[in-house]
């Protein structure tokens, strides 16, 4: 029987979870707070590590086959590739066609027992007028990206850090592109030790080798606990990001001064410059930056669900917060065979930044089996 199922988020994962299920014959909302893929326009000057082959489904390579050029499936697309050729006329395919609401932010959700449908979603609509859907079946996939951690210990402020969130970059900054004038022959100071930090010292050493004055300071709580080889990683360029940050910490070049072990303290700006107070090893280190860019990972917010923790019928989003090291394939919600509410996509990874658009595939395929209670079904096949 046709259920009505809302997906909060249009990225990569909302847009094949509501392509599956309309396939199924399923009637489908999907809230968006911006744009279609709004987190991938953030960061849209990023070329991918995963080919189109891992970055996209059968099911929708097959349903944008009439509306967009065929993608050679072996190349690495820039994330601008992946949203305009892929994304998009995903979302505005045939059978998606009314389904997405773009600039429609969820809220709030509960559930309750009363009326048919258990789920209650606040939303806003384009003119910021409140709302209320009901739903059968909630698919969470709003992803991580907006919510980054604090530079300070363990993921939290430093002090002086929470006024000074406009002045920082918590999204990786376009080095090369848009941002170049910011970070040529500056001084920058580079937080944090995940993929995203990789990519900006990889381009600010681009940088740095036309623009002779460009320097970075590179402070990092603990190198082993974030980014590590994987072994015989399959994807090549995510590899060579993990081995340019081993060089870099082994024989830091020139422009680099590498800070080990250290810990903002505190962070203070005039109109010129930062002083950020870092202990590092035992020792106080004080810098001056004109630019700082903090990439500590993501976490998950959990706001929305608020309302949820104290209504009747339980919403249980407590596992989203786990730092796992083998992340669940999906995180349900609800108690014992509740299979009416899933996490899906980077969220369902909560603080772990290992998660892959193949991983949410999987993870799509397999929430159906269960809302269809059929084990073999697989539209991927
Ligand atoms: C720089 C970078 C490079 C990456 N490269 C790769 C790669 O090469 N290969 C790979 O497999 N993975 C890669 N990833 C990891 C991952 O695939 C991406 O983060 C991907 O965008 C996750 O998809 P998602 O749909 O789960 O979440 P998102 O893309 O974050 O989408 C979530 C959507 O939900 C919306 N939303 C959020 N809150 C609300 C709300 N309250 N109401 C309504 N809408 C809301 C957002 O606006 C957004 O559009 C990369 C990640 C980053 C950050």
């Amino acid at each position: 029987m046709a259920k009505h199922i809302a997906i909060i988020g249009a990225g990569p994962i909302g847009l094949e979870a509501a392509l599956y299920a309309k396939s199924l014959g399923h009637d489908v909302v999907v809230f968006e707070r911006g744009c279609v893929a709004a987190n991938i326009e953030e960061w849209k000057f990023v070329r991918l590590f995963s080919p189109w082959l891992l970055s996209t489904t059968s099911l929708g390579r097959k349903v944008i086959s009439g509306i967009a050029p065929l993608l050679p499936l072996e190349q690495y697309p820039t994330a601008r590739d992946f949203r305009e050729r892929y994304l998009l006329p995903l979302s505005r395919c045939s059978l998606l066609v009314g389904c997405v609401r773009e600039n429609n932010p969820v809220t709030s959700v509960a559930k309750d027992s009363q009326g048919d449908l258990p789920f209650r979603i606040g939303a806003k609509d384009e003119a910021g007028r409140e709302y209320v859907e009901r739903a059968d079946i909630l698919l969470d996939c709003s992803g991580t990206y907006g919510s980054p951690r604090w530079a300070g210990d363990h993921g939290n402020p430093a002090p002086g850090e929470p006024e000074l969130r406009d002045r920082v970059f918590y999204a990786i900054p376009d080095v090369l592109g848009q941002h170049r004038d910011r970070f040529a022959d500056h001084h920058t100071l580079v937080i944090g030790c995940t993929y995203s930090s990789a990519i900006v010292l990889r381009d600010l050493q681009d940088l740095a080798a036309n623009r002779r004055r460009t320097m970075v300071t590179w402070a990092v709580r603990r190198p082993d606990q974030a980014v590590h080889p994987i072994l015989n990683d399959p994807l090549r360029s995510r590899g060579r990001l993990v081995e340019l940050l081993l060089r870099l910490i082994e024989h830091p070049p020139g422009w680099l001064q590498y800070l080990s072990t250290a810990v903002l303290e505190s962070i203070t700006a005039t109109n010129r410059h930062f002083t950020a107070t870092f202990r590092s090893n035992g020792r106080i280190v004080s810098l001056m930056p004109d630019e700082v860019v903090s990439l500590n990972g993501f976490r998950p917010d959990n706001s929305m669900y608020e309302s949820a923790t104290s209504a009747a019928g339980p919403i249980k989003a407590a596992a989203l917060d786990r730092e796992d090291k083998a992340p669940p394939t999906f995180a349900t919600g609800g108690s014992g065979s509740d299979s009416s509410f899933f996490v899906l996509g980077a969220k369902s990874y909560g603080m772990n930044s290992n998660f892959l658009l193949q991983a949410g595939h999987m993870q799509v395929c397999e929430i159906f089996t269960v809302i269809e209670g059929n084990e073999n079904l697989d539209l991927y096949q």
